[in-house]
């Protein structure tokens, strides 16, 4: 049975690959760190296959026995078959599932990190038992995942949930152009919901550096300008948010990366965005993530048992 098998997850990052092994109940068995191999793509897929030979043989499991999900900065061509947008550009071009799935005799799935963090909160986080999950993460970038019935929505393109690189919506006459962004438009989402961004629009208004943590704790205790910059930030989220609840309405939305420990957002933002939903009412809840920053190796393990 596809579902009582042990399930890995491996979270293909920049300097860090980290493996979890999760029993069929999602209950963590083994997790495992080591360095990414830096510029060698061969080197990479040996360090991928020695871990989840080690897994498999540390839990007592016959090789091929465990199912295998992969999340990475960066998607698969739906067209091509191979990997771009990673951070490790020597994994971009490159026929990765193809050659894992030869390499460790079982299928492989592969999906971004945005991705995993709505599979995992979907599937035993914040968004257990939910139909529509959308998940959102608000870190250095601002990236978006969507799963229905417990399954990512990857789309012909790969690109479901893509959020961050549509622009801030209803934009008021300050908020034009807006910033460049490095995908080369202007006035994207992650140009104003990053946490960069954040910290971008206080020093565009106050005229101060300071960092997000800063800005949010000085908020708290009754400065005026950073409690400004923080009320423009979650009127920003409740626009952004509202634009994606016309289009998908999902039950609930998890919001992730570091922006989501600011604990007011759960209040102030479904507050907000009710002018701008096209609704007479939103019951759509929003709500902080569970697992935090093991999300993206968790929702990898729940891929990879979606695997045929
Ligand atoms: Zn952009």
């Amino acid at each position: 049975m596809q579902n009582q098998r042990t399930r890995l997850g491996i979270d293909l990052g920049g300097t860090k690959i980290e493996i979890v092994a999760l029993d069929p109940a999602g209950a963590e068995r083994l997790r495992r760190r080591v360095p990414t191999p830096q510029g060698d793509y061969a080197a990479i897929l040996s360090a991928l296959v020695a871990l989840v030979a080690d897994a498999e043989h540390e839990l007592g499991l016959a090789p091929g026995a465990a199912s295998i999900g992969i999340g990475t900065p960066g998607s698969i061509s739906r067209a091509t078959g191979l990997l771009r947008g990673a951070n490790s550009v020597c994994l971009n071009g490159q026929p990765i599932v193809q050659d894992l799935e030869r390499a460790l005799g079982r299928r492989v799935r592969i999906t971004n990190d945005a991705n995993c963090f709505a599979l995992s909160e979907a599937s035993d986080g914040a968004g257990q038992g939910a139909a529509v999950v959308f998940g959102v993460i608000l870190g250095t970038g601002v990236g978006g995942g969507i799963v229905v019935d417990g399954r990512v929505l990857d789309g012909p393109n790969a690109i479901a949930g893509e959020w961050g690189h549509n622009p801030l919506p209803w934009p008021r006459d300050d908020e034009r152009p807006g910033h460049p962004c490095f995908c080369g438009r202007m006035g994207c989402i992650e140009t104003w919901l990053s946490g960069p961004g954040f910290e971008r629009d206080h020093l565009r208004v106050t005229g101060e550096p300071a960092c997000a943590r800063d800005i949010v704790a000085r908020a708290a205790i009754g400065d005026a300008g950073c409690e400004a910059t923080l009320a423009r930030y979650e009127e920003r989220l409740a626009r952004a948010l509202a634009h994606v609840i016309d289009i998908l309405d999902p039950d609930v939305i998890v919001l992730g990366g570091g922006m989501s420990n600011i604990e007011r957002l759960y209040r102030s933002v479904p507050a907000l965005w009710g002018p701008w939903v096209f609704s007479d009412r939103v019951d759509t809840r929003l709500v902080r993530n569970v697992h935090g920053d093991s999300s993206g190796v968790r929702g990898a393990a729940w891929l990879g048992a979606t695997a045929g």
